[in-house]
């Protein structure tokens, strides 16, 4: 193992459930692997643990090889065996625990939405921390991330300290607060910890059901610095609306609750390098960007000749849940349509009467010239889609900080979203005469209704007909703007500078 002894930076050990781009639903990932690059630039040793997933993709890691330890872990008041692996991912030493576990926890086919999944990642959890005890690592910070590596936290204090693991502060992320893990509150006691101890009003019970225990709730109440992606948001979760329940628990502990923008991997996102476009292009020279363009509506038969050269196309890449606002983006493909601009989605759902009632829509557009539905998780396409489209739209109806309107500036394509969470923190009308000239970076609409999503979309597409200079001026200011981890990740040491003062502080 690397043993990280008297190192002039932090040792930062990441539990989480998601990595880009080996294991990625959606921003944790991204989130996880560009906040580790940009700490480890920073001179940090930065570790990860993620579990052993069977659908991950391999070729993107390295050296992985099996470590020869037995690491043996409880559940269920049993030992079980556990497999870890150690490989690379983007320059980042990564651990892979994989259990040697009857239910087959993470060989599934895919990372979510299994109806054990509290136990899954409870189970994932427990076993990182004996990783974490039996391979003699010591952690100035580790830092978990969403329900699923939430009970991370409580394990440290509850079990792991006492065992003599006790070098870390805690560090958490709540990139949603829409998922909590909860469950009935017996089901806690199987990754070892006290059902009495944590069924309290200030600790784990949920706040909506008495008789639940609360994951996320755990998360917030036993790490030293709680952290949500982005300073909006970080306001929005004090309100019973958007706190999804937690927001008295955010209350009592707001001292120690602070919200850091998101940033977005700049090496991985690059026009300039991208390899996944068919046209390298960069602020100084965007002639490539309508190369893109071309290339991808000939790919998937969208109209591509005389009239079409210089129609709008207007590009969306979501999941397909309620929160991305999906009823806005169905309107909005009719919209464009009618308005004479193209439409691109590529989206796909973990619910299938979203999934299915896209399909339906798919195949009525089947054929057509204006507008495809690609309705899966397609990742060089994302690219080909973020290089391609002139407009981005984003209609959340709460974002807590997304990633898809900074990449998508980051390659000339200007965002049209909702005003709210993350996307309030970085998109910033052009036409509002309350923010500086310098600022201004596409089009923001207030309400979660139609005729608001018109007034921002049909803005874009006129000013996109109407004055192709301005626009093209626009374009190149929203490519240079910086997106990248660096100040953000500042504010992270920051964070874990205070904590280890404070712990040290406490020592003495
Ligand atoms: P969330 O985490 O809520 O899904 P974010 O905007 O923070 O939203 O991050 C979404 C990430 O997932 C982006 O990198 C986006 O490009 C990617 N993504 C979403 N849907 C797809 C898809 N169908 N195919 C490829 N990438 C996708």
């Amino acid at each position: 193992f690397i043993q990280p002894k008297k190192r002039p930076g932090i040792h930062i050990i990441h539990i989480a459930a998601e990595m880009a781009p080996v294991a990625k639903v959606g921003g944790l990932g991204d989130v996880l692997t560009g906040l580790s690059r940009a700490l480890q630039r920073k001179g940090h040793l930065v570790e990860v643990i993620l579990p052993k997933y069977d659908c991950m993709d391999y070729s993107r890691i390295t050296n992985l090889k099996e470590l020869d330890l037995e690491l043996h872990s409880v559940f269920d008041g049993h030992m079980h065996k556990n497999k870890v692996w150690s490989g690379i991912v983007e320059g980042l030493p990564v651990y892979f625990i994989e259990p040697l576990h009857p239910a087959k926890l993470f060989w599934r086919g895919k990372f979510y939405s299994e109806p054990d999944d509290f136990r899954r990642f409870t189970y994932f959890c427990r076993a990182a921390m004996e990783f974490l005890l039996q391979s003699g690592k010591r952690p100035d910070i580790i830092h978990s991330h969403d329900w699923q590596t939430a009970v991370v936290a409580p394990l440290y204090w509850e079990v792991y300290v006492p065992l003599g693991l006790d070098s870390a502060r805690l560090a958490f992320t709540c990139h949603n607060f829409e998922y909590q893990g909860t469950e009935n509150s017996g089901a806690i006691a199987a990754c070892g910890l006290s059902v009495r101890d944590l069924m309290r009003p200030d600790r784990m019970q949920d706040n909506y059901f008495h008789s639940r225990i609360n994951l996320l709730k755990g998360g917030i109440v036993f790490s030293n610095v709680v952290t949500t992606v982005s300073p909006t948001y970080a306001q929005e979760v004090l309100q019973p609306e958007d706190g999804k329940g937690l927001h008295g628990t955010l209350a009592n502990h707001s001292k120690k609750f602070f919200g850091v923008l998101n940033g977005i991997d700049v090496e991985v996102w690059n026009p300039a390098t991208d390899t996944l476009i068919d046209f390298q292009y960069s602020a100084d020279d965007i002639d490539g960007k309508y190369i893109n363009k071309q290339k991808l509506r000939e790919r998937l038969g969208l109209g591509n000749q005389g009239g079409d050269e210089r129609r709008p196309l207007v590009g969306c890449v979501t999941r397909l849940v309620p929160q991305k606002g999906v009823h806005l983006i169905k309107h909005a493909i009719y919209h464009t349509l009618e308005k004479g601009g193209q439409f691109i989605l590529l989206g796909s759902s973990p619910i299938p009467q979203i999934q299915h009632e896209f399909e339906k829509i798919s195949r009525q557009f089947k054929e057509h010239p204006q507008v495809r539905l690609v309705l899966k998780y397609d990742e060089a396409l994302s690219h080909e889609i973020f290089a391609a489209a002139d407009i981005f739209l984003i209609p959340s109806i709460f974002e807590p900080c997304g990633l898809t309107q900074m990449i998508s500036m980051r390659y000339g394509t200007i965002p049209v979203v909702r005003k709210t969470g993350g996307l309030a923190d970085s998109v910033f009308d052009v036409d509002d005469e309350n923010i500086s000239e310098e600022k201004k970076n596409g089009f923001v609409f207030d309400d979660a209704n139609e005729g608001s999503l018109d007034w921002g979309l049909d803005r874009a597409l006129d000013y996109y007909c109407r004055r192709p200079e301005w626009w093209e001026d626009l374009v190149k200011k929203a490519m240079l703007i910086d997106f990248s981890w660096e100040t953000s990740a500042d504010q992270y040491v920051d964070l874990y500078k205070h904590l280890l003062k404070n712990a040290q502080a406490a020592k003495q």
